[in-house]
C-alpha cells in the first residue's frame, strides 16, 4: 500500500516523497527448469506486492528503509556494495544509471513495504528490484517500458547482487496481466498473455529442504552437460537444451546416460507440456490444462528429481480429491504446491489438510492466488 510507504519515507528522511510504483510477486503455473534451459514458462503475477517510493539523496548516495526491518542502509551505490537487501537496490540504481534513468546527481532514497513474503519462493526480490526500477525512473522522467524495466532489475540481481537467476521473475513482475498468465520463451524473450481466471490455490508445506541452492546448481551443471554432449554427437548447431526437438527424444536417450538423461528427458517434455498448456489455457480447456500440471510433477519426481515428500503428498490427496491438477511449483525441495480447483473446493482442501496432517502432524498454509496486475505507478503523495 503506498500510504504505509509514504508514512515510512515521511518517518525516516523527514520530507516527502516525490515518486512511486508497485510490483507483484509470482507463482509459476507450469514450466520448471526450463527457464534456465532456454524453454518457456508460464508464470501469473499474484495479489501481494511491494511498494517503493522514492525521492532525491545527496550526489551519488543512496539511502534505503524497509518496512522488513532492519537500519537505514547508507551507501554510495557506485562503490561496492554491501551484503544483504541494500545491493538489491544499489544494482537497480547502477543499472538505471547506465540506461541513463537516474535523477541528476543520482542520489537517491527509497522506502519499501511489502506484503510478499520473503524466501517463500514467491519472488520477493524480483518484486523489490521491479517496484523501486520504475518508481526511480518516474523520479527521473525516464521513459523505460516493462520490458526495459524487467532487464534493469534482471541485471541488477544477477550482475550485482550475484544471483544466477532466469528473466522469468523480473518479466512476470514488469508485465503481469490482472486475469492472464505470461507466456515467456526464455531464449528468445517472447511474451504472449494468455486468459487465466480458474480457482488456483498456493499450499505452502514450510518446508525448504536445504540442499534446495547446492540441488539446483548441480541440476545446472547437468544440464550444461546434457547439452556438451549432444552438441559433439549428434546436433553441433545445439545451444539450449530445451530447443532439442521432441521427436527426437530417442535419439536424446540413446547419446545419453543416467542421470543426465532423466534431467534432459524432463526438460524437453516440461518445454512441450508447458507451450501445449499455453494453447490449452488460451481455448479455456483447464481439465486437459491440469492433466499437463499432474504430468509436470511426475516429471520433477522421477526425472529431474526436485520434489520433496511433503509436495508429493500435497498433489496425491489434491488428485485423490477430484483436483483439476496439481504440482510443485518455485523449483521444488520443498517449498509450495499448486493445485487448479475445478468443482468441490473445500472437499479438496479438507483432503489436502487431512493427509498432511497424518503424514506430518501440523497443517500447511493454503491460500488463494489470484493472476494479479504487474507493476504500476502509484501515487506518492
Ligand atoms: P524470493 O524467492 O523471495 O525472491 P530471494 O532469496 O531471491 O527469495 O530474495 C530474498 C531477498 O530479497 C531477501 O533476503 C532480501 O535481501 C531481499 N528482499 C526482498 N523483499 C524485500 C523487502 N520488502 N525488503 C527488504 N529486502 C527485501
Ligand atoms: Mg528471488
Amino acid at each position: 500500500m503506498p500510504h504505509a510507504a509514504i508514512a515510512l519515507f515521511q518517518k525516516t528522511f523527514g520530507v516527502a516523497p516525490r515518486a512511486a510504483a508497485s510490483a507483484p510477486g509470482r507463482v509459476n503455473l507450469i514450466g520448471e527448469h526450463t527457464d534456465y534451459n532456454g524453454g518457456p514458462v508460464l508464470p501469473i503475477a499474484i495479489a501481494e506486492r511491494t511498494t517503493a517510493v522514492v525521492g532525491a539523496a545527496e550526489d551519488g548516495l543512496l539511502e534505503a528503509v524497509s518496512s522488513n526491518g532492519g537500519a537505514v542502509v547508507r551507501m554510495g551505490w557506485q562503490e561496492e556494495l554491501p551484503a544483504g537487501w541494500g545491493a538489491y537496490v544499489g544494482g537497480v540504481l547502477r543499472e538505471l544509471w547506465a540506461a541513463e534513468a537516474l535523477p541528476p546527481g543520482g542520489g537517491v532514497r527509497v522506502a519499501v513495504t511489502s506484503d510478499v513474503p520473503v524466501g517463500a519462493g514467491l519472488s520477493s526480490s524480483a518484486a523489490l528490484t521491479v517496484s523501486t526500477a520504475k518508481a526511480v525512473a518516474e523520479l527521473a522522467g525516464a521513459k523505460l517500458n516493462g520490458r526495459q524495466i524487467a532487464g534493469v532489475a534482471f541485471r541488477a540481481e544477477q550482475d550485482h547482487v550475484g544471483v544466477r537467476c532466469g528473466v522469468m521473475d523480473q518479466t512476470i513482475a514488469a508485465l503481469g496481466k490482472t486475469g492472464h498468465a505470461l507466456l515467456l520463451e526464455c531464449a528468445s524473450l517472447e511474451v504472449k498473455q494468455i486468459p487465466f481466471r480458474a480457482r488456483l490455490l498456493l499450499v505452502n508445506t514450510g518446508t525448504r529442504h536445504d540442499l534446495a541452492t547446492g540441488a539446483l546448481n548441480e541440476r545446472r551443471v547437468e544440464c550444461e552437460a546434457a547439452v556438451k554432449q549432444l552438441k559433439i554427437e549428434l546436433l553441433p548447431e545445439l545451444v539450449w537444451l530445451a530447443s532439442w526437438p521432441a521427436e527426437w527424444l530417442p535419439r536424446l536417450k540413446r547419446a545419453l546416460k543416467d542421470p543426465i538423461r532423466s534431467r534432459a528427458v524432463h526438460v524437453v517434455g516440461e518445454t512441450a507440456r508447458t507451450r501445449f498448456g499455453a494453447q490449452l489455457l488460451s481455448q479455456g480447456k483447464l481439465k486437459a490444462f491440469g492433466a499437463l500440471m499432474y504430468e509436470s510433477h511426475e516429471s520433477c519426481r522421477r526425472l529431474y528429481q526436485c520434489s520433496a515428500p511433503e509436495l508429493d503428498t500435497v498433489v496425491h490427496a489434491a488428485k485423490r480429491a477430484g483436483a483439476l491438477g496439481a504440482r510443485l511449483t518455485g523449483a521444488g525441495w520443498g517449498g509450495a504446491a499448486i493445485v487448479l480447483v475445478g468443482k468441490g473446493e473445500k472437499k479438496i482442501v479438507d483432503a489436502i489438510k487431512r493427509a498432511f496432517v497424518k503424514a506430518y502432524g501440523r497443517e500447511p498454509a493454503i491460500s488463494d492466488v489470484k493472476a494479479s496486475a504487474g507493476a504500476r505507478p502509484e501515487k506518492a503523495g
